[in-house]
């Protein structure tokens, strides 16, 4: 069995949020897809083990914030990357409650979906969730992010957790300036073929001359948690 098949199938990049007694919290997901257009319903993949899962258990609501191709790696970092056991997602985060009370974010974000759910599959890893759309709205006319974009252009990863990880074999071998660096937190790949442009480092910037500032774009680690791919 070839996975690769798998990962030929398009998706977009999302941002789930729920709440749960006066808290908050959200996840990156891909898997959002619409079922039915009456009454407009559509289905969510959430793993067990993250909070948000909790919270739309608890809370049966949850909403679908569509992200912009222009959404930075750092907003991806933030929902995607962390956990809201141990951080505060919203803390900085520029959001209005909807009428479920789950939170939309505001920036970077063509349209949300405001859904109650009616359903729940349980399917080992993860739970699918079909919510009926109570509320939705577009906020902007740039173009959605595509998943294959997210990989593709932005240098973007698949934590464990979601739905179509697929454990990496990076078999690259390369040479002095296009040596690649794996961000041991977060799996995130350093190509310095493509540089870090939300974060002014030109492509053509091999790792050695990154600042020492420099963290990465999608955890947060330092350069020294970063280890050369081979
Ligand atoms: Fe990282």
């Amino acid at each position: 069995m070839n996975k690769k098949a798998i990962q030929k199938i398009s998706y977009g990049v999302y941002i789930i949020s729920s709440k749960s007694n006066g808290k908050l919290n959200g996840q990156i997901a891909n898997t959002v897809f619409q079922i039915t257009s009456e009454p407009p319903t559509v289905a969510i993949s959430i793993n067990k083990e993250n909070l948000t899962h909790d919270y739309i258990v608890k809370s049966k609501v949850f909403s679908v914030s569509v992200l912009s191709k222009s959404a930075p790696m750092s907003l991806i970092g933030q929902f995607g990357f962390k956990s809201g056991r141990d951080v505060d997602k919203f803390q900085n985060i520029n959001y209005k409650i909807s009428n479920t009370g789950a939170p939309i974010i505001l920036d970077n974000t063509v349209s949300y979906l405001d859904c109650e759910v009616i359903s729940a599959q349980d399917v080992g890893t993860h739970t699918v969730f079909i919510g009926k759309i109570v509320d939705c709205d577009v906020l902007s006319n740039e173009e959605p992010m595509s998943y294959a974009y997210y990989h593709e252009v932005k240098g973007g990863k698949s934590p464990k957790t979601a739905p179509t990880y697929i454990q990496q074999e990076d078999n690259t071998k390369n040479q002095g300036k296009s040596e690649k660096f794996l961000c041991k937190v977060c799996g995130y790949v350093y190509d310095p073929e493509k540089g870090d442009p939300d974060n002014g480092i030109k492509p053509g910037t091999a790792f050695d001359e990154l600042p020492d500032t420099w963290v990465c774009p999608i955890c947060g680690a330092p350069k020294s948690e970063f280890e050369k791919t081979s």
